[in-house]
């Protein structure tokens, strides 16, 4: 018979890791390498090793950096595995936030790991011994880009004894709340380009110079701008884009813009998706400097990968929300995760559940009980179903 897991004690660890960090208004401040982040992952550590694990909480110092600063940057993954050498099917998230985060980014999908495996463990299951559970250290970001546990983590021996990952998370978005599904089959995680755009023009008097004369880069910037949502969605309607910042010289009311700058930031779940997004973004650009008068200059500024998680963990994801009864959908995330990182090396799959209106990283960050024991089970069989054991 399939285990099942408790709502009751999954809410009771959601609501004990959430002390570590707690704040009045219900949110959490848990960043990385602070010491409500070291205690909590001592925490849970303490509670993988109640349930048989060894649970290793990795303080490695990196060779030649000492005093505060190095100390942040110790690498505090919590690991936790039965005894022998795997290999194991890999359970987690994380479990540090952002600055006034919420209570389940992340702490969701390790609590639900640990519930799943205390499940599966009680049933006395035979899947127990091929479960790992992880916390990975500082995927928010606090230092650097974010996923420097998981990063780390796959850099390390312990890669060897995993053969797969599975993570189970909030959306962080509206998607699956708008359209009433109960569960989200991630089948990729959106890449990001970045392209620093400067538009140069002709700065002048904004009393004296007719529309027809000016050489208008703030102008030619808002038409951009204005028009990025179709230009994107004409590419593919998974695609979105923004720009998040204007800088437009000299800068002042009564003058001409005769220099505007920004980045436009685009996302999409393949390459190949964000190259013609890239290709269209900047011939619009062209065409349309061109007709202010203007000329523009476009560099790309930094690139990340979309990545496509492992399509025979996707199909198993699939055969457990079907088998479930419950409403599903199958999306990309548009946000970064660990599991991003563990797909570059082993099989690796996720699984939402919704945010309500979408919120996330902000202690208003809630999914109905309901929601998240549904998610936490679905997990569970997800991985008796990867396992061959379902
Ligand atoms: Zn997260």
């Amino acid at each position: 018979m399939t285990p099942r897991i408790s709502p009751e004690r999954l809410q009771q660890g959601l609501e004990e890791l959430a002390r570590f960090g707690g704040r009045p208004d219900g949110g959490v401040d848990r960043l990385a390498g602070t010491p409500a982040d070291l205690e909590a992952r001592r925490w849970l550590a303490g509670r993988m090793g109640e349930l048989g694990l060894e649970a290793a909480l990795w303080l490695a110092g990196r060779m030649g950096e000492l005093g505060l600063e190095a100390a942040l940057d110790e690498v505090n993954n919590v690991f936790g595995h039965p005894p022998g050498g795997g290999p194991w099917l890999l359970l987690g998230s994380h479990t540090d936030t952002v600055p006034a985060g919420g209570r389940l980014d992340g702490a969701y999908g390790v609590i639900a790991a640990l519930e799943a495996y205390r499940a599966v463990r009680e049933a006395a299951h035979p899947a127990a011994a091929r479960l790992a559970l992880v916390s990975f250290h500082d995927e928010e970001g606090v230092s650097g880009h974010g996923f420097e546990g998981s990063e780390h983590f796959c850099a390390s021996p312990s890669l060897t004894f995993v053969s797969g990952y599975l993570e189970l998370h909030i959306e962080q978005g509206p998607r699956l709340e708008a359209e009433g599904k109960d569960l989200g089959v991630v089948d990729a995680i959106v890449g990001i380009d970045r392209y620093q755009v400067e538009i140069r023009g002709e700065a002048n008097h904004a009393g004296t110079t007719p529309f027809s004369y000016r050489k208008d880069a703030g102008r030619t910037a808002a038409r951009f701008i204005g028009h990025l949502r179709e230009l994107v969605q004409g590419v593919d309607e998974r695609m979105v884009a923004n720009v998040g910042s204007l800088e437009l010289e000299p800068g002042a009311p009564n003058q001409v813009p005769g220099r505007a700058r920004f980045l436009v930031e685009l996302r999409g779940p393949a390459a190949g998706l964000l190259a013609s997004a890239g290709q269209v973004a900047r011939d619009e650009l062209q065409r349309l400097a061109a007709e202010e008068g203007c000329s523009v200059e476009v560099a790309a500024q930094s690139s990340w990968p979309a990545m496509a998680m492992f399509p025979g963990y996707v199909s198993a994801l699939e055969r457990v929300c079907a088998r479930s009864g419950l409403a599903w959908a199958r999306l990309a995330s548009g946000a970064g995760h660990d599991a991003e990182i563990l797909a570059r090396h082993v099989p690796a799959a996720m699984l939402f559940v919704p945010s309500r209106r979408g919120i996330s990283h902000s202690p208003l960050e809630y999914t109905d009980p309901r929601l998240l024991a549904q998610g936490c089970q679905a997990l569970l069989e997800a991985a008796l179903e990867v396992l061959g054991e379902g």
